[in-house]
């Protein structure tokens, strides 16, 4: 999986790598998944939601730009293979899943893997996390039409938000917003297809 990463995909940052050969994902999908844990796709686990395809993970990772001083903001932990990698890089990650079996199942996995600098806890993440803010990186692993507000309040100066924007699942953009003594900056980082974020700044539950 690593070796597609690198020469595949061109996933080019050392740590980003590293940190996704010591996470054994095969412990973040359904047993009966197992087999294909390290195949180049995404995969269903509990709940309706999705592990995000490795290539995806390690994309926005880097984009995240992190080092070992950094705190990490994530939304949409879901199986919380997105916040073990994070945690091998970052000093400190705050995860947000709305759905209590995967945030429960997720919390209780990243610490019997013996990690510690991460938690996983369970609300809804497009308010963010403001008892932590502001933070270095802020990563959403869902969909929704806009970036969502308080995100961007909680974003540090120099610090980075990845995000997939996009009107339809099909049909969705991969955002990096820089935070700059002036403002915001966007870039475009190609097509994506993420399950859909819930609530408040994102969809509706009913769309
Ligand atoms: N990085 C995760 C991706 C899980 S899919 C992994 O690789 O396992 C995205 C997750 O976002 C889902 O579990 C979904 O329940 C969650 N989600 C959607 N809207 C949310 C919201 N408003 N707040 C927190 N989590 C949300």
């Amino acid at each position: 999986m690593v070796e597609r990463l690198r020469d595949h995909y061109r996933i080019g940052d050392a740590r980003v790598l590293e940190a996704m050969r010591a996470v054994p994902r095969h412990l973040f999908v359904p047993e009966a998944l197992q087999a294909r844990a390290y195949g180049d796709h995404a995969l269903p686990i509990a709940a309706n939601q999705t592990i995000s395809q490795p290539f995806i993970v390690a994309r926005m990772t880097e984009l995240l730009e992190l080092d070992d001083r950094s705190r990490v903001l994530e939304i949409g932990a879901g199986s919380g293979y997105q916040t073990a990698v994070l945690s091998k890089i970052a000093a400190q990650v705050f995860a947000i899943e709305r759905i209590p079996e995967l945030a429960r199942e997720s919390q209780a996995l990243i610490r019997r893997l013996e990690i510690y600098n991460a938690t996983i806890k369970c609300f809804d993440g497009t308010r963010g996390w403001s008892a932590y803010a502001p933070y270095d990186g802020i990563l959403v692993a869902a969909g929704g039409p806009n970036v969502p507000e308080p995100l961007l309040a909680q974003l540090k100066v120099g610090g980075r938000l990845v995000l997939p924007v996009g009107e339809r699942r099909e049909a969705q953009t991969l955002i990096r917003v820089l935070r700059t003594e002036k403002g915001f900056e966007r870039e475009d980082h190609g097509a994506c297809a993420f399950v859909p974020l819930i609530v408040h700044h994102g969809w509706s539950s009913q769309t």
